[in-house]
């Protein structure tokens, strides 16, 4: 579809999922088909999926992901309708290193990712509060989950676990892989195990801020990646270094990443500063966010997967996927991934209207 071309399509279309695939994928049919019904069901009753944040006593913290990758953000048509060139801050502005705390020490890596890496005033949940503030005219059924999607006739039908259907012209799912699995019909029985078998490992953030005073290191690099792959804490990101703006003068804020499934994550957090960076102090407060199901790590067979359930959707016309289930996990790729996938329906639903008309 052409960026400029907008097609006069009154279809109804279900975007199923309201992470940022699914609302990319929303705004993107919208930008393309105005007259389209579009409705985003979201099981959950916030939208953003992944992306969550807070602002504590003026500090800004990211509860998963903390930056975008520039070049690939601005590559999206997401970026020019919310206007994000004057929304985003470069994130680590002072070109800081990055550490590796290998056998007790940090030291410096020697190679660092050279792209810009951007992020919002508010931290990367603003790019969720701006898509959503853009979402006219979409009808958005938060605290729904779809249960089934089915063919009916030329249409689908979208059962909710509430007991209510909706019809639609075309669907995109746009959820992680095991609801995805559940969700597609006449998927096969090897697509369906193949993609409830990507694993989302576990994962927990935990922000601390502390005063600047109490911190005895100088800080002075965006954090450390733990060499060791079986320690608890796998990252360690100097929040207060890398963005900023996301913590007041003479605050430190700091953010773990912890691996694995532990009964008191502050207090390993707290350990890990203690032995890593010499910090006793307590710390001012502490935010935890556990992601049962974190980041997808693909298999060497997920790509053949994904081309596999290309072809069975041929099969099934009017049903596309998007979101990092399928196409990449980072924040642009899920946004490409949605408007592509609206890109696909539009030009779907002209096909059919062009048949209609023939
Ligand atoms: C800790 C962490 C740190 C990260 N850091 C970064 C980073 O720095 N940079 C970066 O680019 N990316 C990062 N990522 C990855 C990125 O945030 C995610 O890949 C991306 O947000 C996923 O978006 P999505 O829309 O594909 O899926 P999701 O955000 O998972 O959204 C899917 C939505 O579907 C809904 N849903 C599921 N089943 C149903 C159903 N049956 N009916 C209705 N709704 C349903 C869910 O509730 C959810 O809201 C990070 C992720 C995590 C967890």
């Amino acid at each position: 579809m052409d960026a400029t071309q907008q097609a006069d399509i009154r279809a109804s279309v279900v975007v199923i999922g309201g992470g940022i695939a699914g609302l990319a994928a929303a705004l993107r049919l919208h930008a393309l088909a105005p007259a389209a019904n579009i409705a985003v069901i979201e099981a959950k009753g916030t939208l953003g999926g992944k992306i969550v944040g807070d602002i504590v006593d003026g500090c800004v913290i990211d509860g998963g992901a903390d930056v975008c990758i520039g070049n690939k953000l601005r590559a999206t048509h997401l970026f020019n309708s919310l206007d994000l060139a004057s929304r985003t801050i470069r994130a680590n502005p002072n070109g800081l290193p990055t550490y590796e705390l290998r056998d007790g020490y940090l030291q410096r890596l020697p190679t660092a990712f050279d792209g810009e890496l951007l992020s919002f005033p508010g931290g990367v949940r603003e790019l969720v509060d701006l898509a959503c503030l853009a979402l006219d005219n979409v009808e958005v059924l938060r605290d729904t989950r779809a249960e089934v999607v089915e063919r009916d006739g030329q249409r689908w039908n979208v059962r909710l676990a509430d007991g209510r259907s909706l019809m639609a012209d075309a669907v995109v799912v746009a959820t992680p892989a095991s609801a995805a699995a559940a969700l597609i019909p006449g998927i096969t029985a090897e697509l369906a195990s193949t993609l409830r078998a990507v694993e989302c490992p576990l994962t927990t953030t935990i922000t601390m801020a502390w005063r600047r005073i109490d911190v005895p290191h100088s800080l002075n690099a965006t954090g450390y990646l733990v060499a060791d792959a079986d320690a608890a804490v796998s990252a360690c990101t100097f929040t207060s270094a890398k963005n900023p703006s996301h913590a007041p003068d003479g605050i430190a804020l700091l953010r773990c990443y912890v691996r694995r499934d532990v009964d008191d994550p502050v207090a390993l957090m707290r350990q890990e500063v203690h032995s890593v960076l010499g910090i006793s102090a307590p710390p001012l407060f502490a935010r935890v966010y556990r992601w049962t199901s974190g980041i997808p790590l693909y298999t060497p067979t997920h790509a053949a997967a994904v081309r596999a359930l290309g072809t069975q959707l041929h099969s099934t016309p009017g049903l596309f996927v998007a979101g990092s289930a399928f196409h990449g996990v980072g924040i642009p790729d899920c946004i490409f991934s949605g408007e592509r996938a609206a890109e696909s329906v539009v030009s779907y639903l002209l096909s059919r209207s062009t048949e209609a008309a023939a």
